[in-house]
């Protein structure tokens, strides 16, 4: 029989920012009743967790060794803290449609969740998949986004130990597993079209860092044009390699597993013409409410408002789900202080190395430093620093890139080239 239920607040996607939701919403207001629907079996976790110590560690990082909110600072809210809080979590359980009028979900059951005061969408992206690829339904390509994925990837590297892996994507999700599938002993190469690793954020210095420090680990990196056209299969249906095209040229390399991470898009789908979308995302105010009344979006499917420079923006990045979670639950409890204003974040840990990114990376773009000793880059838009990038660092480095991202403050491109090491590039 088809059930309804009905809760104060809902949210829409068990993932990362849902799990903060909880956290936020249990502290301010306990009483709130909250239900959250998601698709996966398992309560809301730290995502970033999967390509790390999850794919290559011994043991690896399985749940519930990182539900939020440990990410975060917070305990970990395992099945005993969401029924001692009284939040109700249905797992499993996929929404196929919404009635944002009614702030209604439809599941695939066929059941009802009703949200009285406010829905709050958390579907977060999906990863892009190469459909138009041959090959791309092989047994043995993989993509990584979810605790199941992951599960199978790892069973892939382990079986696939002293075999050829092809990574394509020089993106953080692909310079991660190209990292743990390294680390598990497997034969690496990463395809990616572009001029260096991470071009969205890494300037050319900082990339030749990582690409030397990959190139010591044993990975080939086959890039600058470099484009996975097709993949291969055997007569079992399994990967047995990629063809590489470069200026027309087409190159066959062996796999045994294929892991594409070629970025992620917004899991939008189920508001298409129900809220204003934009830049690929549902378009929300500063409060994160979006054009549907009591209907809020966070996490990585929201277009905001980036305070700090009144563009539109989507972040994919796990501090904004854990920022934008807390700041939705202060809206609808009337408890907010103002619109949301969030630094942006991004931090990565690949071997032995983890670097971290406040602020804006536009403008003209200061290197100093090593891997070894410290790397730092700052970003100099308009004669203010706007954006820094620091491998390694201390504690006090941290809190100087968070002042200095923050406060913008003016700068001279010449006297940050004279610094030395990134501990002078940061104070100069
Ligand atoms: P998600 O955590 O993806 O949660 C969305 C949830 O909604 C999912 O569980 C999904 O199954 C569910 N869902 C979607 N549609 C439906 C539906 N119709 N019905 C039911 N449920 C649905 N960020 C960093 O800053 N640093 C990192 O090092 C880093 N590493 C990462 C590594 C990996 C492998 C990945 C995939 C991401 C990483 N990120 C990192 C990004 C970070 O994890 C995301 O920004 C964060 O998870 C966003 O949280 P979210 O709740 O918006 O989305």
């Amino acid at each position: 029989m088809m059930a309804t239920s009905t809760y104060k607040v809902v949210v829409l996607g068990g993932g990362n920012a849902a799990g903060y939701v909880a956290k936020s919403l249990v502290e301010a207001s306990p009483d709130t009743s909250l239900c959250i629907v998601g698709r996966e079996e398992v309560l809301p976790y730290e995502r970033p967790a999967l390509s790390k110590a999850f794919l290559f560690a011994d043991p690896p990082a399985r749940l519930p060794g990182f539900h939020t909110s440990v990410g975060g600072g917070g305990v970990r809210q395992d099945a005993a803290w969401y029924a001692d809080a009284g939040v109700d979590v249905k797992l499993s359980t996929e929404v196929t449609g919404v009635d944002v009028t009614t702030k209604t979900l439809t599941t695939a059951a066929g059941d009802t969740v009703v949200a009285e005061d406010a829905l709050i969408i958390a579907t977060g992206a999906a990863p892009i998949a190469l459909t138009k690829t041959p090959g791309w339904g092989l047994d043995g390509v993989y993509t990584l986004r979810e605790n199941a994925e992951g599960l199978r990837l790892y069973d892939a590297l382990q079986a696939a130990k002293g075999e050829p892996v092809v990574v394509v994507g020089g993106g953080y999700i692909g310079m991660e597993v190209a990292a743990a599938a390294a680390t598990v002993g497997c034969q690496v190469k990463m395809i990616y079209p572009d001029k260096h690793m991470m071009p969205r954020l890494f300037t050319p210095e900082i990339a030749s860092h990582y690409e030397k420090y990959y190139t010591d680990k044993g990975i080939e990196l086959l890039y600058d044009g470099r484009l996975c056209e097709e993949i291969l299969g055997d007569d079992e249906g399994k990967v047995r390699g990629v063809v590489m095209c470069k200026d027309g040229e087409k190159t066959e390399v062996a796999a045994k597993v294929v892991v594409v991470g070629v970025g992620a898009r917004a899991n939008t789908q189920l508001f298409d013409g129900a809220v204003e979308m934009e830049a690929g995302g549902i378009k929300v105010n500063g409060s994160l409410e979006s054009s549907a009344a009591g209907v809020y979006a966070i996490g990585d499917v929201a277009t905001f408002p980036l305070a700090m420079t009144g563009g539109m923006t989507r972040m994919e990045h796990v501090q904004n789900a854990r920022e934008t979670a807390a700041h939705a639950v202060a809206s609808i409890l009337g408890k907010s202080s103002g619109d949301y204003d969030y630094l942006p974040y991004f931090y990565s840990r690949v071997f032995d190395l983890g670097w971290k990114f406040y602020g804006r990376n536009e403008g003209t773009s200061v290197t100093v430093g090593n891997l070894k000793d410290g790397l730092a880059s700052v970003w100099v838009d308009d004669g203010k620093a706007v954006g820094v990038f620091m491998e390694g660092g201390s504690d006090a480095d941290t809190a100087a890139m968070v002042a200095l991202a923050r406060n913008c403050p003016a700068v001279d491109v010449g006297a940050l080239k004279a610094a030395t090491s990134a501990a002078e590039l940061l104070a100069a």
